[in-house]
């Protein structure tokens, strides 16, 4: 026996590792039934501007699992990105939002909101991104001005004259560009002045401590004077309080999304808060 054919033997009996790689394999296995099934939904979480209006909302997917019931994103989006299945279930997210923004455009209380839609790194950085989201706007009849992507730092090891390049492409038809999760990254500020953004996103771990934690207040409190500075919108994830809402508008910030108005709702669910009119407790 080589040293070689001891090592992986010895690793492939680690009972601990040898569940995960089976765990890992089952849930490949899940994803791609998954996907010909089409075991996936969109949820909707509002985004609001300061005066309570209701201005859009962040398409979020789920995945209705015929025995684990609903699974968040968390626990399958990162092995659909390992996989590469993000791709198809990226474009599943793209055609969906976009066919339910052609469908609210005929309902004069809908037709104003805008769908946020999440999209990975791996789905930017596929050479037909822009193509794609092109296409999908033709064939659904979608207002391309009603469509923002939410990209995230993560994004920025690459090539910034690509990421630019395809930004403007998209931008140059009116599809807005949000980048998520902001501050939890690596991106340098000097990215940040070049790329074509229309808002930044102020992470939700920023937001929770806020009124507690004076580094997470002084976080926010710099993310929405960067935003303001540099001409973006910006909007603050994860608010669950009125405090919370208090204190981030005290400073500037004037969107905001999170339990305190709503938490992801399912399409109906999401149609009926959005239609009163005194849905947001401002
Ligand atoms: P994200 O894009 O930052 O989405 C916001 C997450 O925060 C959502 O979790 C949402 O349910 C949660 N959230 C919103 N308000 C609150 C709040 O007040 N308190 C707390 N504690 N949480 C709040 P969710 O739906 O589990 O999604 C997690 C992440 O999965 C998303 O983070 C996004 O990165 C990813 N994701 C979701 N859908 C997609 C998708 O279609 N494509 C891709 N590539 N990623 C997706
Ligand atoms: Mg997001
Ligand atoms: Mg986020
Ligand atoms: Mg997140």
């Amino acid at each position: 026996k080589s040293k070689e054919t001891g090592r992986n033997a010895l690793r492939f009996f680690d009972p601990g590792m040898q569940r995960a790689v089976m765990e890992r394999a089952a849930l490949e296995a899940g994803l791609r039934e998954a996907i010909r099934e089409g075991q996936f939904v969109l949820h909707y979480q509002a985004q609001v501007a300061g005066a309570g209006r209701i201005t859009g909302a962040e398409a979020l997917l789920r995945w209705r699992h015929p025995q684990r019931g609903m699974v968040a994103p968390g626990d399958f989006i990162p092995l659909a990105e390992e996989t590469g299945l993000i791709l198809p279930l990226g474009n599943w997210v793209l055609r969906g939002a976009c066919a339910q923004l052609a469908a609210w455009a005929a309902r004069p209380q809908m037709a104003p909101l805008s769908i946020a839609v999440n999209v990975s790194a791996k789905q930017f950085r596929e050479p037909d991104f822009v193509a794609t989201v092109l296409a999908v706007l033709a064939e659904t009849g979608a207002n391309p001005h009603r469509l923002k992507l939410e990209l995230t730092e993560s994004l920025l090891v690459d090539n910034v004259q690509d990421i630019i390049e395809k930004m403007q492409a998209l931008k140059a038809k009116g599809v807005g560009f949000a980048l998520d999760d902001f501050g939890t990254g690596y991106s340098s500020l000097s990215y940040l002045k070049r790329l074509p953004l229309d808002q930044l996103k102020i992470d939700q771990s920023f937001v929770r401590d806020v009124l507690v934690d004076p580094n997470d207040a002084a976080i926010a409190r710099t993310i929405v004077a960067l935003a303001q500075s540099l001409g973006l919108g910006v909007i603050a994830e994860g608010v669950e309080t009125r405090t919370q809402r208090d204190f981030l508008a005290g400073f500037g910030c004037h969107a905001y999304q999170g339990y305190y108005f709503s938490r992801p709702l399912p399409l109906e669910a999401f149609e009926a808060y959005a239609a009163q009119p005194s849905a947001c407790p401002i």
